[in-house]
Formats: C-alpha cells, sequence, structure tokens
C-alpha cells in the first residue's frame, strides 16, 4: 500500500472507532420538511429551509424563467461575463432590506466570508472572534494573517478585556459574531457589540446566516429590538431561509466597491447560475411581504420547548445538548426509526462533550408532528433540563 493509501485509511479507522466519522446519505426533499433517505419517508427537522421557500410555486417559477432566458450557467466571473442582469436587481432588493447603501453577491455563504475578511485586514490587524463563530469567519479570519483572539461565547466584558489589551498596537480592528448561532440558535448582543466596536476603533461583522428571513420581522439580527444595529458589515445567505444559494454583504457604497475588487473569492470565480439569483429575488420578495410566513418558524420552535419545558427559543433553532457523540448518534437514530429526520451534530463542529441533536423548526411543520416528535425526544432529554 503506498503511504497515501495508508496515511488516509488509518485516520478513517480512528475516525470511525470514536464515531466521528461523517458519510453522505442520499436524501430527497419535497415540500413541508417531507425527506425521503433509504427508501423511507421522513419529516425532517434539520433542514435550514426555514421558510420551506425552496419548494415555493414562485420561487421555482423565477427559477425556470431566468434559466430559459439566461441560460443555466453564468459563464464566468461576475467581472467577466457573467455579471447577468439578475444580479443588480438582487443587490439592490437586499440593501433596501437590509437598510444599507448597497449589497455584493458572492456564490456562497462560505465564499463570502473568506472573500471580505481578507480584504479588509490583513497581518498588522486585530481580529476578535465570538467563540462560537461558524468555521468559515475562522476561515477567513485565517486568511487574513492577522492576530485572532477568540472571546467567550457572547461575552461582552471578555471581549472588552481582549480590546483592551490588544486593539492598541493594530492598525485595523475587525470583530466578528454570529448574528443567531448557527449550532445553539441563541442571538448575539449585536447592538452591544456595536457600541464596543466603535468605543475602540473596531469594525463589527455579523454573519446573519440563521437570522435572515426568521428573526426582528425577517430583517435578521441587526434588526432586534426594533431599532437597526450600527453594524457596518452585515453578512448572510441565501441558502437558509432564502431556500436558494448564494452568500452576501450589505454595506456602504464604498465598502461593497473594494470588496467588488479585492475579495479573492469574488474575482476568481464563477457567477451564481441566473435562475439562483432569480429565485434569490422572488423569495426575498414574499420574505419581505409575508409576515406571518415569516413569524411561523420561531412560533413551531416554541411550541416544541413549551412541550419538552425547555427554555423558549430564540430561533428557530433549538439544540439538545447530549454530551458523547455515541449518545446523540443513538438518539438520532431512534428518532429516525420514529420517522424524524434529526441530525447529530458532533465535534469539531461543536466542542468536545456537546455533541447533541439540533432540531430546526419550519413555517410549514405541522403542529401534530411537532408534538409527535416532542414525544419521541423527551426519553433523551438530558437530567439537566427537568424543570
Ligand atoms: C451555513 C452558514 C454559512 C455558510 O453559508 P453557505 O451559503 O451555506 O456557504 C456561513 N455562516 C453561518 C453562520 C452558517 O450557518
Amino acid at each position: 500500500m503506498d503511504s497515501l493509501e495508508r496515511y488516509v485509511r488509518g485516520k478513517l479507522a480512528d475516525l470511525e472507532a470514536r464515531s466521528l466519522k461523517r458519510a453522505l446519505a442520499e436524501t430527497a426533499r419535497f415540500p413541508a420538511g417531507v425527506t425521503e433517505r433509504d427508501g423511507r419517508e421522513m419529516i425532517s427537522f434539520c433542514c435550514n429551509d426555514y421558510l420551506d421557500l425552496s419548494h415555493h410555486p414562485k420561487v421555482i417559477e423565477a427559477a425556470i424563467d431566468a434559466t430559459r432566458r439566461y441560460g443555466a450557467g453564468s459563464g464566468a466571473s461576475r467581472l467577466v461575463t457573467g455579471n447577468h442582469p439578475l444580479y443588480a436587481a438582487l443587490e439592490t432588493r437586499l440593501a433596501r432590506f437590509k437598510e444599507t447603501e448597497a449589497a455584493v453577491v458572492f456564490g456562497s455563504g462560505y465564499l463570502t466570508n473568506i472573500g471580505i475578511i481578507p480584504s479588509l485586514i490583513g497581518d498588522e490587524d486585530l481580529i476578535l472572534a465570538d467563540d462560537l463563530c461558524h468555521a468559515c469567519l475562522f476561515a477567513g479570519s485565517q486568511l487574513s494573517r492577522a492576530r485572532l483572539e477568540i472571546f467567550r461565547h457572547n461575552d461582552l466584558a471578555h471581549c472588552e478585556a481582549l480590546l483592551a489589551a490588544h486593539r492598541v498596537g493594530h492598525a485595523r480592528c475587525l470583530i466578528l459574531t454570529d448574528g443567531v448561532f448557527s449550532m445553539d440558535g441563541d442571538l448575539a448582543p449585536v447592538a452591544a457589540l456595536a457600541a464596543l466596536a466603535e468605543k475602540y476603533d473596531g469594525w463589527l461583522m455579523t454573519d446573519d446566516a440563521h437570522g435572515l428571513g426568521v428573526v426582528a420581522g425577517g430583517k435578521g439580527s441587526s434588526f432586534i429590538g426594533g431599532a437597526k444595529a450600527r453594524v457596518p458589515l452585515q453578512m448572510g445567505t441565501l441558502s437558509k431561509a432564502v431556500g436558494v444559494y448564494g452568500g452576501y454583504l450589505c454595506a456602504s457604497r464604498a465598502v461593497v466597491d473594494f470588496i467588488k475588487t479585492r475579495a479573492r473569492s469574488f474575482i476568481y470565480t464563477t457567477g451564481l447560475p441566473p435562475g439562483s439569483v432569480a429565485a434569490s429575488i422572488a423569495a426575498l420578495e414574499l420574505i419581505e411581504t409575508d409576515t406571518a410566513l415569516v413569524a411561523r418558524p420561531v412560533e413551531n420552535a416554541r411550541l416544541f420547548t413549551r412541550a419538552l419545558n425547555l427554555p423558549d427559543p430564540e430561533s428557530c433553532i433549538v439544540p439538545l445538548v447530549l454530551g458523547e457523540p455515541e449518545t446523540a448518534l443513538a438518539a438520532s437514530r431512534s428518532l429516525a426509526e420514529q420517522g424524524f429526520l434529526v441530525i447529530a451534530i458532533r465535534p469539531p463542529t461543536v466542542p468536545p462533550g456537546t455533541a447533541r441533536l439540533r432540531f430546526t423548526f419550519t413555517a410549514e411543520h405541522r403542529k401534530e408532528d411537532i408534538m409527535r416528535l416532542a414525544d419521541a425526544v423527551r426519553p433523551f432529554r438530558p437530567a439537566s433540563a427537568e424543570p
């Protein structure tokens, strides 16, 4: 056996032994959370398609129309010939909804973060990031070669202590947080972080992948409590509640112009297919106009947490931390046998010892299914969750 084969086989065996090997399962998704896996129909409580817009007739229609008109692919980078006319409409709409001067759309949320951060920040600079930030914020931070300091999750005092200790001596400073944390479903203190950032001349960047379309009437985590927090860099994805694919940054005109000329993951990659951009426009229109739809994912999450005496949810993501990977995997398997698709989230996605079931609730989940799920989950509830 050559060294490559020996290396990967050894690694795989080790991961398997620790219940940490990941594998793909073929999954077909249909409207209203119905999924088919291994020939079995299950109701999914683990999609990020929070408003079920990926199957909305208007969204699908928009994708088909744009595909017929402009083709299945965009043909080149946006800076070459890939900038089809739908991009401007999408960026204008995003900027208006987020109340910024401008917006720029990338190929995905991941590409957005690994593009923005090293465009703005370099090796003389400082980045402060919440401990539970999404992996792609850390990936972008590493690409920037800036000094990276991590503050304890949602701990403003720790963030300020790090600013006090390290801000002086660094040219620029970026503060990174998820708006809604992807694996815990809780909100960042965005307005307080904005104030802290201003005090220390730092630039706050929020990743609102799980906020857009779900919290603050769909406008996202910068708008919690009704007023707009001063967040100069509002990033998010079109792949979750919007139901399609792509990422975005909403910011000032100058920042957006700068990113378009600097971000390598914008410049050296092909533009999104026209159908995806058109679908996102249609989905955002629904998010902006259908307030009842936007309210439903969190309402459904609340039905579940109340049935189990868990704390009220801050978003439509509800974690149930079970500890070891095997425990979470066994719970996930048991739920699958009862017709519920709920994924076990294991390290390194979450910290060691916090393997969990991560439930996500969508607009189209039926109350009786949520109640049946709560009944099925009750036996796994850890003792620490007892009221
Ligand atoms: C999913 C996610 C991303 C990545 O977005 P994609 O469009 O899926 O690449 C970025 N940040 C957070 C917090 C996410 O949950």
